[in-house]
């Protein structure tokens, strides 16, 4: 019964983290949160410490980990995740995705659970197609500022694919695109938050080049949603989550303006080095594994993000 699944989020009070945490107790699961706090945040769970389903480790994955119990799933979403903390952070960022990995895999294979591996679409780097397959290789500059994120999730599918065909661990890959919502940091450094603190504070909007570059922006818990019926499906292959909804960084700042009522100037700064030009999933496995697409539209996603600022705060 559904009381007896327990599953442990490593990275659980991070952003999409502490969003698993409380999908899988809504379930009726148990939930082991693990985070060393880096870039996690207790009070994006402070509200379930102290449910009896609910437990958390202040704990670094890259340690050895040991957690008392059976485990049914690893849900394995320990990283920096935003290019300013990957880059303040790039050897803990290698680690998480290389020992971390390895870690939370033997985990898994002791417990003779189901690991789940949150990779990216920077796997795919600077791509050279358009949309992104996942039978696409990549594109991606090993010695670049990025290299440190998008090398270390390549290396954790190849380690997490070699304990399914070595150890017969029963895997799944996630490949996330860029997503928003409630419990982003305002200074993480990526467009929504540093978008929507400017807009706030009335400051100008920075973008970055010309603003021409594109991503796709998949709200929080439609995420969510493809996670948890990845988690239940039987597919060992990556699948691609995110929203196909593709836009300029330049209407997005625009966007993001009008819904907070904003007259913040829009300014450009300089491109980070390696920004992907173009980023767009093809969600087409997805939708036919798994029966999924996201049905919150960015407007509605933007005004529940502002909503939580405003009430919440950072
Ligand atoms: N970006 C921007 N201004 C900012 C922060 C980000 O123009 O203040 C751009 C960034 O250069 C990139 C896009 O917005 O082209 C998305 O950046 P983000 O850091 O959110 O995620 P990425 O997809 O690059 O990992």
């Amino acid at each position: 019964m559904a009381a007896d699944r327990r599953v442990l989020v490593t990275g659980g009070a991070g952003f999409l983290g502490s969003h698993l945490c409380e999908r899988y107790l809504a379930e009726g699961w148990e939930v082991l949160c693990m985070d060393n706090l880096s870039t996690g945040r207790i009070r994006n769970v402070e509200h379930l410490i102290g449910r009896p389903d609910f437990h958390f480790y202040h704990q670094d994955v890259t340690e050895f980990i040991h957690v008392p119990g059976h485990l049914d799933l690893v849900l394995h979403f320990a990283s920096p995740a935003s290019p300013i903390d990957y880059l303040e952070m790039p050897i803990q960022t290698l680690k998480v995705g290389s020992l971390g990995t390895h870690k939370a895999l033997g985990l898994a294979k002791e417990k003779k659970a189901r690991f789940l591996l949150a990779s990216t679409s920077e796997v795919y780097g600077d791509p050279l197609i358009h949309p992104q397959k996942e039978d696409y290789w990549g594109n991606v500059n090993p010695i670049g500022v990025r290299g440190v994120y998008d090398e270390a999730k390549r290396f954790a599918e190849a380690i997490t694919m070699a304990y399914h065909r070595y150890h017969q661990v029963d895997t799944r890959i996630v490949r996330l695109f860029n997503t928003y919502g409630p419990r982003m940091r305002l200074d993480d450094g990526r467009a929504l938050p540093t978008f929507m603190g400017q807009a706030l504070r009335g400051e100008p909007i920075t973008i970055y080049g010309d603003g021409s570059q594109t991503r796709s922006f998949c709200y929080v818990d439609d995420l969510v949603e493809g996670i948890y019926r990845l988690s239940q499906s039987g597919y060992v292959q990556p699948v691609n989550l995110g929203n196909p909804d593709e836009i300029t960084i330049r209407a997005f700042a625009e966007h993001v303006k009008a819904i907070t009522g904003s007259t913040s100037e829009l300014v450009h700064r300089p491109l980070p080095q390696d920004d992907p030009k173009v980023r767009q999933p093809d969600i087409g496995r997805a939708r036919d594994v798994l029966g999924w697409e996201p049905t919150i539209p960015l407007k509605e996603g933007l005004q529940r993000t502002l909503d939580h600022f405003r009430h919440i705060g950072d």
